[in-house]
């Protein structure tokens, strides 16, 4: 059985203190779903995009980068299917008004009803409308509130805007409810200006916007999130999409496994049942993650078919097909995609990073090298005696130049650590007194907490080794 995972409260709570994520425009009362970063947070979040792009799209010879707009022409919408299909079912408290995701409130229930082994393989997203409604009927499902609920309706989750200053002559618009439909509608530019040939991959990292309903999972689900999504295309009489498919998924497993070091304990996959599939995919796989609130989806990987090029030929009549620069044969690709949320990639991360220390009384962000906001910490022994900090400052602009570096001069020593410790520093270095006679500092390792005496001379290499 894996390590208990730490509670959202005790997540939310150090995000809030050492400035990782904030509630957004908390001055004013908050707002649901919606979540701003602070220095910290902001860091992590660039570590985790740009690792993300150096592995998918950098070191990859078959793969290419797009930025495409947030505001589509809002025909894209209308062709891709979203505006008719996009939906969660809602319900509405009858006394509060409030509304809440249907199958989220079943989902809740089989939460306390997980001991009947009735309920264990039970899939919420097998369930239509109706059976939604007859589940909440038959069980006495209520809100969180405790009032009766309304039947299941469809809600539409794109985010409506409008063009225009004057009303009346305003058009409406979507932000985009994901990044993928930008790399379809440029897929036909992006073959005709660059030197791409099938099978290649076009990636891309940005924000998207969904109308979501629920509350109460932290930085899991906003309305406002980024997505890195890859459309991979592909001819499917050159190649196997289940091989293609399967490679794919090992590099997601990859990436979070190793690159970012989560444990493969919290880690696993669940393919998506009939009735739950999307309506333009022909399979679906999730990469589900261990929260704190349960196992939950961070990563899903979908064979779109080449179900969106067709409709968006259909809709703007313009030919989206590949034409085989070997053989001419022309026809329009098939496409993988694998679609993840930095923001909950982030939220795996600190997730599985925090660590209550017990034996010594400390709160650890385990994070790997590459993840960590800052990689060493500087202090000098006391802040008042010129000479520790003139050495110091010397250590730590030399070290700025080659690692994330930070500079710490407040309190004393311990609490120093104990700071470094819950941002998830991997290293402190201290210059002492006896520092100005040897030449050597201490370095303290965050996991452990032992620490060595290094030569200020070899520092630079010695990081090099730990932090690869
Ligand atoms: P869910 O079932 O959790 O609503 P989804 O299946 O609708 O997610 P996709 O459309 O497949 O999600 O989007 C790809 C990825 O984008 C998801 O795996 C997730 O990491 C991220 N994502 C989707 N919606 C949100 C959201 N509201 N907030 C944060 N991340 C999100």
């Amino acid at each position: 059985m894996p390590n208990p995972q730490p509670s959202l409260d005790q997540i939310t709570a150090l995000c809030k203190r050492r400035g990782f994520i904030f509630p957004t425009s908390e001055i004013y009362g908050g707002l649901h779903n919606c979540y701003d970063y602070g220095p910290l947070g902001a860091v992590l979040l660039r570590n985790i995009r740009n690792l993300w792009w150096d592995e998918f799209i950098t070191k990859r010879d078959d793969m290419v980068g797009l930025d495409s707009q947030i505001i589509l022409h809002p025909q894209t919408w209308v062709s891709s299917g979203h505006v008719t299909a996009f939906t969660d079912p809602l319900v509405e408290d009858k006394v509060t008004h409030k509304r809440y995701r249907a199958d989220h409130l079943i989902e809740a229930w089989l939460a306390k009803h997980a001991e009947e082994p009735k309920w264990q393989d039970f899939v919420v997203e097998n369930l239509d409308n109706e059976q939604m409604a007859e589940f909440i009927k038959k069980h006495s499902i209520k809100s969180p509130e405790g009032n009766e609920v309304t039947e299941p309706k469809d809600f539409n989750i794109l985010f409506e805007s409008a063009i225009g200053a004057v009303t009346g002559e305003k058009s409406k618009v979507y932000l985009r409810g994901e990044t993928a439909q930008g790399i379809f509608t440029n897929f036909k530019q992006v073959v005709d200006s660059t030197r791409v040939k099938l099978p290649f991959g076009i990636g891309q990292i940005g924000k998207s916007f969904r109308n979501e309903i629920t509350t109460g999972q932290f930085t899991f689900r906003t309305l406002e999130f980024e997505q890195a999504e890859i459309e991979y295309f592909f001819d499917p009489e050159q190649q196997d999409w289940q091989q293609l498919f399967k490679q794919w998924q090992t590099q997601m497993w990859k990436f979070v496994n190793e690159t970012l070091g989560v444990d493969a304990d919290n880690l696993r996959w669940r393919q998506h049942t009939d009735q739950e599939r999307s309506h333009y995919s022909k399979d679906t796989y999730d990469l589900d993650y261990r929260y704190s609130f349960g196992w939950k989806e961070l990563w899903g990987i979908a064979y779109r078919t080449n179900y969106d090029l067709k409709q968006h030929s259909k809709h703007a009549d313009q030919n989206l097909e590949y034409i085989d620069p070997q053989t001419n044969k022309k026809f329009f690709p098939h496409a993988i995609e694998p679609a993840v949320g930095v923001n909950r990639l982030a939220l795996m991360v600190l997730t599985d990073a925090y660590w209550q220390d017990t034996a010594n009384k400390r709160t650890v962000l385990k994070l790997k090298p590459n993840l960590a906001p800052y990689q060493v910490a500087v202090f000098p022994l006391l802040k008042n005696k010129p000479k520790l900090v003139e050495q110091a400052k010397t250590v730590y602009d030399h070290l700025k130049n080659h690692l994330a570096a930070t500079w710490d001069e407040r309190g004393n020593i311990g609490k120093r650590y104990l700071y470094q410790d819950e941002i998830g520093t991997p290293f402190c270095i201290t210059i002492d007194f006896d520092t100005l006679d040897d030449e050597s500092v201490t370095v303290r390792d965050r996991d452990t907490t032992k620490q060595e005496r290094v030569k200020i001379s070899q520092l630079e290499k010695y990081f090099q080794t730990k932090l690869g």
